[in-house]
């Protein structure tokens, strides 16, 4: 399997480093860092999808929009049709009809904008997820995180269950219908409580892990003491529905990646610095 790490979306909020560490301007820059996995025989998998072309196109129409002019300005969010999971696709020479099957950490509005521009792709998601982004909004958080006008279309929905079988001391969820048995989901609640991270096995044996948004710092990895900017603590403690499984999956993680290095690579959704190194094919 081949996998491509593209950016399907970039947010520019006002506070530069406070938000990623390295900024010297006023205005920082996060991702949304996306897989494009090519299979042997299950064709093109998405993991995430960014914004999409429906977002860049009308962001804010209608009643419902897709994007809520708040967070659009809390994040400065640039939407460039070029950055879309579809147009990269096709960029690489494929047709948006190749991708059979997108598998979404969660469904915020920067990881499910684009579900709708791959209408013939199944939509793999954790049930709980699914069920709290389509059900009823209590609070300003879930009212602007969950957008339906980005999921009324999707045609194809898979819900999973949290449980089943162990993955590196993690539950994983296993044969994923019409996968090839190399793409797990691996819950992770806290931010969301049907947030899950998606691991994919490559050739070499070893795994890559799309922790999703369980984390948002380089530094809230591969090390012992968890470092993370003040822009970036401050959004995720914002968006969390449990700060005590948040921080108990985080600690998890952090010790995947400092006990299982050789054999496990985890990156996250929105690190600009994570996703350049996964491009250039440097560890992490
Ligand atoms: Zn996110």
């Amino acid at each position: 399997m081949r996998i491509h790490h593209l950016n399907c979306g970039t947010d520019c909020p006002l506070g530069g480093a406070l938000f990623d560490g390295r900024s010297i301007a006023p205005l920082g820059k996060l991702v949304c860092h996306c897989l494009l996995i090519e299979t042997d025989a299950h064709g093109l998998v998405l993991v995430d999808t960014g914004y999409g072309l429906r977002d860049v196109a009308h962001p804010h129409a209608g009643p419902t929009p897709r994007i809520t002019r708040l967070w659009r300005l809390m994040l400065n969010i640039r939407l460039r049709e070029a950055e879309t999971a579809v147009r990269q696709v096709e960029a690489l020479g494929f047709r948006a009809a190749d991708v059979r099957h997108i598998v979404v950490t969660h469904l915020d509005f920067d990881h499910a904008g684009g579900l709708e521009d791959f209408p013939g792709a199944t939509v793999h998601v954790m049930q709980r997820e699914y069920d709290d982004a389509t059900g009823p909004h209590a609070g300003i958080v879930a009212r602007n995180r969950w957008r339906r006008s980005q999921l009324d279309d999707v045609r194809q929905w898979r819900g999973y269950g949290a449980t089943g079988e162990p993955w590196f001391g993690f539950d994983a969820v296993r044969d994923l219908a019409g996968l090839p048995p190399e793409i797990l989901f691996v819950p992770l609640p806290g931010h969301s409580w049907g947030h899950a991270g998606v691991a994919v096995q490559r050739k070499d044996g070893g795994w890559l892990l799309h922790a999703g948004d369980a984390y948002f710092y380089r530094g809230e990895m591969r090390q012992a003491r968890r470092h993370c900017t003040p822009g970036l603590r401050a959004y995720q403690r914002l968006m969390e529905v449990d700060a005590t499984h948040r921080l108990q999956n985080q600690e998890r993680l952090r010790r995947l990646s400092l006990d299982h290095r050789a054999e496990v690579s985890i990156a996250c959704a929105h690190d600009p610095v994570e996703l350049e190194r996964c491009q250039a094919g440097h560890p992490l």
